[in-house]
């Protein structure tokens, strides 16, 4: 009986294994082919400079649609590419169609900058940066108007391996952001040496600032600190009203959070701005009838 009962576990077991392995190996191919039939879409969401509330910027999150009408965390998709040798494929993907947007839609919508993130393998193979360059010049796009996004943790962890890349992006104009700051490592003693021009507060960081005296003590010793080595500060994952209210008092110049808008398609995105550019009684730039 009680081998009887093992045996049965084993069975169970063995099949839910099978059934993560199938999921994962499902998802790899749905973005294989995604990738290749060109199929594998790029959101976008806005970016607010506080001063004047102008969407000013987006950043590109890749979209792998699921088939059944929904798409798979971005998180999961990142992960499992970085896991099977594909995240160089779909991060050239996602910047040859971030700036093909922005070169086409881009000083129309009233977007100054368009932001896309880097897996830090991107970064550590051989003619990284120009390898990127020339993807960006093939895609007609100012790079001027291009930032790249990194994780802090990742960065620093191959800092000395990634910074001959960083450097030779940004004397193009391109923008380096320390993506997913303040978690973790968040030294503000290294800020001064780092390759970067823009600071995104984490999430997790935004959360804890209306809760924790101490953590909203952090943002606003990070404001200061930004500002000293000349970085702009973006806060991220603001959701509420009172949020936004806090970020904007410790000094943060830009938001992005749902509070403001989600990441949406393109199509969507160009609604979005021009009812918003609309709303703000400015001159839009969009053809008039
Ligand atoms: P990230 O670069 O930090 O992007 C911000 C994430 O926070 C996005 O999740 C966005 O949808 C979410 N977010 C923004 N505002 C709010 C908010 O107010 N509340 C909440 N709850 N969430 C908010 P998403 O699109 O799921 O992407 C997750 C992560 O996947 C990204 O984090 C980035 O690290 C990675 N990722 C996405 N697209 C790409 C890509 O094309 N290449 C690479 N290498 N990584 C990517
Ligand atoms: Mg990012
Ligand atoms: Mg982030
Ligand atoms: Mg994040």
């Amino acid at each position: 009986r009680y081998a009887k009962e093992s045996g049965q576990g084993a069975v169970i077991y063995n099949e839910r294994l099978d059934e993560l392995i199938r999921t994962e190996a499902d998802v790899l191919r749905r973005l294989k082919e995604s990738i290749q039939q060109g199929t594998l879409e790029v959101w976008y969401q806005p970016i607010v400079l506080l001063e004047n509330g102008g969407y000013s910027a987006a950043e590109a999150l890749v979209r792998l649609p699921d088939g059944r009408g929904g798409y798979f965390s971005a998180g999961q998709v990142i992960s499992l590419a970085e896991r099977n040798g594909l995240v160089e494929e779909l991060g050239d993907y996602v910047l040859s169609r971030a700036c093909a947007f922005m070169r086409t839609q881009g000083e129309r919508l009233g977007l100054r900058r368009i932001s896309v993130n880097l897996s830090v393998q991107q970064l550590l193979v051989g003619n990284s940066a120009d390898h990127l360059l020339a993807l960006i010049e093939a895609s007609g796009a100012d790079t001027g108007r291009i930032t790249l996004e990194i994780t802090e943790s990742v960065l620093i962890q191959s800092l000395d391996r990634a910074a001959q890349a960083l450097d030779k992006l940004r004397q193009t104009g391109i923008h380096i952001a320390l993506d997913d700051f303040g978690v973790g490592y968040s030294s503000l003693n290294y800020l001064s040496n780092l390759p970067v021009d823009i600071l995104k507060i984490d999430r997790s960081l935004t959360k804890q600032i209306l809760t924790s005296p101490k953590q909203y003590a952090l943002l606003r010793s990070i404001v200061e600190m930004a500002a000293i080595n000349g970085l702009m500060v973006v806060a991220e994952g603001v959701e509420t009203r009172a949020e936004q209210e806090a970020i904007a008092s410790a000094g943060v110049q830009y938001i992005q959070g749902y509070y403001y808008a989600r990441p949406m398609a393109e199509k969507e995105l160009k609604q979005f701005l021009a009812e918003k550019s609309g709303a703000r009684g400015e001159e839009t730039a969009l053809p008039r009838a």
